[in-house]
């Protein structure tokens, strides 16, 4: 009798090439198609297939669950794209939602300022420059505080920074260049009708505070939750999904009573890495930066930063952002956004901590941890695989059901099997190749179970179980896989 499953922890794939295989993998397994690819691509933009359609949906129910369903002062919301345009004014996206950019004349290349800065920095650590490195830093953080866009000019002409494509030093000034999207809504273009694309969804949230504490009477300390699409027109895209310029947040603001905040903030933060560590990920991959130039709304800021195979990266922001955006809208709109604390009979504008996860960096954070390839020879001969090993509960298919040969009623009684499990799972039949290729392609879209109908199951209605990571086969009865499956992938295993 085989062992029972165990699913394999998640292991470290350090080689240099990984980023470029699972990019490669994203594309042939359905994963991630770049937009418009027929028409030669739209730079930053990219579709899911469909796999990827599946492996993302699951990430969302994983973060929908844990936000929403399993606390009961927290509410989900869908807001729409398109807002009012003067909530982007109240928000200060208008006039502060930009990145510092320069040009190089010879290139003709845009680059962001800080960027070049933090890659030079970067460098400096790397070549054990560590004094530099925390000079430039420090110097950075002070002129982009301070807003002051001819010192960041001067940084990058100081250490020498060139184009990295060129290697040129014939810099433009750095400039602001406002991220947001707009377009014209109604059928007359002029200035009053612009509205813009959003470039984050919480401020749907702020602006439905009132409907939602209102209709669902919510009582202070609070939630309101919402993942949706957003929009940026970055400088820069790059890094695959990592920086794209239509992207979906899943963003949480937590509505408290002032004063606070920094006992919520704390635990928002441990809670969001928890989610994270939930998965099986190895602790040692993720850490938190804390943030020395805090947006203009925050009083506290930590990004969780996750180990790409380039470096470690933001995959979501914590951020204690004070009252100012309900103050704000209170001033804008004119509407009074308060609530009444009966318990200290006080009316005040509540105080917000927000999570905010990009689901596109979660995606491929997921699928470049899931990643390995797996060397199988043996002695007698060479053989490998590519395989997912993705957590049961966010594998796009979780089982997938093989009739031995294509005759002696196998289809049929495969088919009879898929349809008493296909309201209950995403299953995929496959009857072409030999078991083994089968194998292969489902270990390569990470599917945790092949089921195996073969003659004996006429017989005896049993099937062959096996396991996607330990490779291991048993015999169990038909009528026991929904159990089987079930358990695995039960919500309950991430969620507790
Ligand atoms: P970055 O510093 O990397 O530009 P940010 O600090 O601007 O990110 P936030 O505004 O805090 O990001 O957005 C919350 C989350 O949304 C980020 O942690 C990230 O996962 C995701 N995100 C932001 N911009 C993009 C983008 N252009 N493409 C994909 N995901 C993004």
């Amino acid at each position: 009798m085989a062992k029972k499953p165990i699913f394999a922890p998640i292991m470290s794939n350090s080689t240099d090439d990984l980023f470029k295989n699972v990019i490669a993998h994203a594309k042939e397994y359905g994963f991630v198609f770049p937009s418009s690819e027929i028409y030669d691509g739209l730079s930053a933009v990219y579709d899911y297939g469909q796999n990827g359609a599946e492996l993302k949906n699951n990430i969302k129910t994983y973060w929908w669950k844990a936000m929403v369903q399993m606390n009961e002062n927290i509410v989900g919301i869908d807001s729409a794209i398109f807002m009012h345009p003067k909530i982007w004014k109240a928000s200060g996206h208008v006039d502060g939602f930009s990145d510092p950019m320069i040009d190089n004349k010879d290139s003709k290349k845009r680059y962001r300022a800080d960027q070049l800065l933090e890659d030079k920095i970067a460098k400096y650590d790397e070549e054990g420059k560590t004094d530099l490195a925390e000079e430039l830093q420090h110097e950075m953080d002070e002129a982009l505080k301070a807003e002051n866009l001819p010192r960041l000019k001067e940084l990058i002409i100081q250490h020498d920074i060139t184009d990295p494509i060129g290697g040129s030093r014939n810099w433009t000034d750095v400039r602001q260049f406002n991220l947001m999207f707009s377009t014209q809504m109604g059928a007359v273009a002029d200035d009053a009708d612009v509205v813009y694309l959003r470039p984050e969804t919480a401020q749907g949230i702020f602006v439905n505070y009132l409907n939602v504490q209102k209709s669902g009477r919510m009582k202070i300390p609070f939630g309101i939750a919402q993942i949706g699409k957003a929009f940026r027109n970055e400088v820069i895209a790059r890094q695959f999904i990592i920086r794209m310029r239509e992207f979906e947040q899943m963003e949480m603001q937590f509505f408290v009573r002032p004063g606070t905040q920094a006992e919520w903030f704390d635990k928002w933060k441990q809670a969001r890495l928890q989610w994270h560590l939930a998965l099986g990920t190895e602790p040692a991959k993720y850490r938190f930066h804390e943030h020395t130039k805090l947006a203009h709304y925050a009083d506290a800021a930590f990004d969780i930063e996750f180990q790409f195979p380039f470096g470690f990266k933001e995959v979501e922001g914590i951020h204690s952002r004070t009252d100012f955006d309900l103050s704000q809208h209170q001033k804008f709109s004119g509407k009074k956004l308060q609530y009444f604390d009966p318990e200290i009979n006080q009316n005040y504008v509540p105080y917000v901590i927000e999570t905010s996860i990009g689901l596109d960096r979660m995606f491929l954070l997921t699928m470049i941890n899931a990643y390995e390839e797996e060397d199988l020879s043996t002695e007698e001969k060479q053989d490998s695989r590519t395989v997912l090993r993705l957590h049961p509960c966010l594998a796009p298919v979780k089982a997938a059901i093989f009739p031995l040969t294509k005759k002696d009623g196998l289809p049929e009684k495969a088919q009879e099997i898929m349809s008493s499990l296909k309201a209950d799972f995403n299953l995929q039949y496959e009857e072409k190749d030999a078991i083994g290729k089968r194998y292969r392609r489902q270990d390569a879209i990470g599917t945790p179970f092949c089921i195996t109908v073969d003659h004996q199951t006429l017989e005896d209605n049993t099937v062959t179980i096996r396991y996607r990571d330990t490779m291991q086969q048993e015999r169990v009865s038909a009528t026991d896989l929904g159990s089987i499956i079930g358990d695995l992938v039960s919500w309950r295993n991430l969620l507790g």
